[in-house]
């Protein structure tokens, strides 16, 4: 087949040539072309013949695939990564995360979310869902906005809460007017590759006037609602000890379901809260290398799955798990329900699936991102083969969810911009982020007295 493309003479076109191209619509693949006029992908053959003078980009022993997605990050926290082990949830919120958040000031939100951003586009996720903290988020976006990832986020918004230091705890009106000032700023800027989520942090954190006030704002203005959920035993019971009912189904009342909203762990849940989340299209980010490393539980995927809900994948926060690596989520999320349900309880093309557009269809960029489409942006991955643990080259799922890590990442495409080359970051110096990150890193640690 091939395939010539026309009227592009006014665009940036670039060639992704030569690779094994998995373009998620099915579970196949084929050896071909991938070529990207201006943000989108305009052809994806076996043979596609580029203008003159077309930028090209080699995928010779390589893996092309749409970016990865993930539903649920935290780049502000990337300073306290390595700072707060051995903790579950509340302690590791009261005692490090909450600590944290509040002692930053803006050139550390800074730090922290170049170094998370940074690690986020060199191991091959090109959208991702976010929570900041309370303050300093317009920093958080001008770095998503300035080094090229497709970047949906909201501060933190909490009015209460029990061992929540002075400098976090919001005046609920104050922190409806900061978000909705912040929505207008950022909502649909960089061409649309950034966008608002409305992003109350938990339930024990957040009054019920903060909760309703905030579903009012996201329907009004049209962002997204993104909190956590039923992550672990001791919040969801106090949560029904608060408001008598399962943390989903006191979410729902609200008005805090559907397609626009995204909850992050959905670990213990009854089976009208399945249903519902099922029925209601609610998204879920499932984040299994922050749920072990907290001790939290192990969300029912596979049952998930079988009932029709919306899941994507999501690393969390540095501090619980430590790294943002999509592929450290995607191999967890490949074994870890075998402990439940056997063998292969989620299959390697499922899990690549969870990374790819079921995670966009979580975010509601389904149409837009998470399969290798013509029209669809163009945000594209280039895994190299050459590595240890590709060999013997088999079916892609599987190399890619068993086989291979963030070093595998070759080349990375952000909205039809190459953001990654050979394995480096194009849009920052990486040496002067990490710099950055580990002298803020010092600084913040030695100011809590952490050891
Ligand atoms: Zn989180």
């Amino acid at each position: 087949m091939e395939l010539t493309i026309r009227k592009m003479s006014d665009e940036r076109a670039l060639l992704i040539r030569g690779g094994t191209v998995v373009p998620m619509t099915g579970r196949g693949w084929f050896t071909g072309d991938v070529l990207v006029a201006g943000n989108r992908i305009a052809a994806v053959a076996e043979t596609v013949q580029a203008p003159a003078g077309c930028a090209t980009l080699d995928a010779a022993d390589a893996l092309v695939l749409p970016g990865f997605v993930q539903t649920h990050v935290h780049v502000v926290q990337s300073l306290a990564r390595h700072r707060a082990e051995e903790r579950p949830l509340l302690r590791w919120l009261r005692e490090r995360i909450w600590p944290y958040e509040a002692a930053l000031v803006a050139d550390e939100v800074d730090a922290a979310a170049r170094l998370g951003i940074g690690e986020l586009l060199c191991g091959g996720t090109t959208s991702v869902l976010d929570m900041g903290t309370t303050h300093g988020q317009d920093v958080v976006f001008e770095a998503a906005e300035a080094m090229g990832l497709r970047f949906t986020s909201g501060k933190a918004m909490m009015d209460l809460g029990d061992g929540v230091p002075p400098g976090l705890t919001e005046d609920t009106d104050a922190s409806l007017a900061e978000s909705e000032r912040l929505g207008r700023r950022w909502h649909g800027a960089a061409g649309g590759r950034l966008r608002y989520a409305l992003a109350p942090r938990f339930v024990l954190s957040c009054s019920e006037r903060l909760m309703r006030e905030t579903v009012g704002l996201a329907r009004r203005h049209g962002y997204m609602l993104h909190t956590h959920a039923s992550e672990n035993p001791d919040e969801t019971r106090y949560v029904r000890e608060l408001t008598g009912r399962g943390n989903v189904a006191y979410l729902a009342d609200l008005g805090m379901a559907g397609t626009d909203t995204v909850l992050a762990h959905c670990v213990h849940l009854d089976d009208d809260e399945v249903a519902g989340l099922a029925r209601l299209g609610t998204g879920i980010a499932h984040c299994p290398g922050s749920n072990l490393k907290l001790a939290s539980g192990i969300a029912d995927v596979p049952r998930l799955l079988a009932a029709g809900c919306r899941i994507g994948l999501g690393a969390d926060g540095p501090p619980c798990n430590n790294r943002l690596s999509i592929f450290h989520e995607m191999a967890l999320a490949g074994t870890l329900h075998n402990l439940r349900h056997g063998a292969g309880a989620v299959d390697a093309w499922t899990v690549l699936e969870l990374a790819t557009w079921r995670g966009a269809q979580t975010l509601g960029l389904g149409s837009q991102v998470g399969r290798l489409l013509p029209g669809h942006l163009a945000d594209i991955v280039v895994l190299g083969l050459d590595a240890w643990s590709a060999e013997p080259v088999a079916e892609p799922a599987d190399v890619i969810v068993f086989g291979m890590g963030v070093e595998n990442v070759r080349h990375v495409v952000v909205d039809g911009r190459v953001v990654v080359e050979g394995g480096r970051l194009l849009s920052e110096d990486a040496a002067r982020v990490r710099g950055r990150a580990r002298a803020a890193g010092t600084a913040i640690a030695a100011r809590l007295g952490w050891s």
